[in-house]
């Protein structure tokens, strides 16, 4: 389960705390010294560790909270809202175009969960009373088209496909007016991945970018890869610009050092995060459900 290790370590901070009656300053900092180590080795981004255990010593050496009839919960209830905030707050829904179709583009490295993710939100965003029309532009990957063709027929909903041949940007614009035509509201592109991020693979998708100008570029990164997931959310953001994070494989990831890092790191959030394999095993990113989640 994810946050399982950071949870476990916080919960037993927390609970050396409940048994004070009054906290010093030195009670609050120790227990704040775990805190940090407890992130560190959940594997959050060194820099936004440090940041977010300064704000949360700010607030919580305040007299507010030495003088407070219970501390411990106070320190607590600090501490879950600056986690919540770290993580963008409040949910981050994605655009919807007042003139449809809304136009989302999937981007992300090979093995992410890319593709099974475009099915997975075609599915949420047609129990929500949409009519998706999914895209296969990855035409580089041998089962791509194939595999979204056989998700879209699990799901009852169309996939438009022109094949390998065509170029993905004129798959797009091709998808966009073929949307028009048959009354889809709402266009989802999956694109092609690499292992590496590459010069290649992101001209291409500025290419599409320019030419189909999305409503959302949504990068898809696999939440079990920690720091690195980090590190590709902040070149895509920086090479093409994205609004937004689906992070997938969060069911195996303990750690959490993805989820609690990203958004600090890039400032765009998390919109929805996998937890599973199967098609409705996708939902939208509750920050402040997460951080309940790791202090229990
Ligand atoms: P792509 O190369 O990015 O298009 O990746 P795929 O969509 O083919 O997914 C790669 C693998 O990750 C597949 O085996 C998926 O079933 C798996 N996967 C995708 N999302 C999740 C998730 O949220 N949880 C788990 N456990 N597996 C996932």
């Amino acid at each position: 389960m994810v946050f399982e290790s950071l949870a476990d370590k916080l919960q037993q901070t927390f609970k050396k705390l409940r048994g004070r009656g009054k906290l010093s300053e030195g009670d609050v900092a120790d227990a704040l010294k775990e805190v940090r180590l407890a992130l560190l080795e959940a594997d959050v981004n060194f820099k936004v560790v440090k940041d977010l255990i300064a704000k949360i010593k700010e607030r919580a050496i305040g007299q507010e909270v030495l003088e407070s009839l219970t501390p411990a919960q106070h320190v607590i209830k600090i501490v879950n809202e600056e986690l919540a905030n770290l993580m963008g707050g409040t949910q981050s829904r994605i655009v919807i175009a007042s003139k449809p179709p809304t136009v989302v583009m999937l981007v992300g490295l090979q093995g992410a969960g890319k593709t099974t993710t475009a099915g997975k939100l075609a599915n949420h965003l047609k129990r929500q009373g949409k009519r998706p029309l999914l895209v296969a532009g990855d035409i580089y990957r041998p089962a791509a088209i194939k595999q979204l063709q056989v998700l879209g027929e699990q799901l009852d909903i169309p996939v438009f496909t022109l094949g390998d041949k065509e170029r993905p940007v004129d798959i797009a614009k091709k998808a966009v007016e073929q949307a028009l035509s048959m009354a889809r509201d709402i266009i989802i592109i999956d694109t092609a991945g690499r292992l590496h991020i590459n010069e290649e693979l992101m001209q291409e998708l500025k290419s599409i970018k320019q030419t189909v100008r999305p409503h959302e570029i949504l990068l898809v990164v696999d939440a079990m890869t920690g720091q690195d997931a980090v590190t590709v959310a902040e070149a895509f953001n920086n090479d093409l610009g994205i609004d937004g994070i689906i992070l997938t494989k969060l069911d195996g990831d303990a750690r959490g050092g993805a989820a609690l890092s990203v958004k600090a790191v890039t400032g765009k959030p998390i919109k929805f995060a996998g937890m599973g394999e199967k098609l409705d095993a996708l939902e939208p990113f509750h920050p402040d459900r997460m951080a309940s989640r790791i202090l229990g």
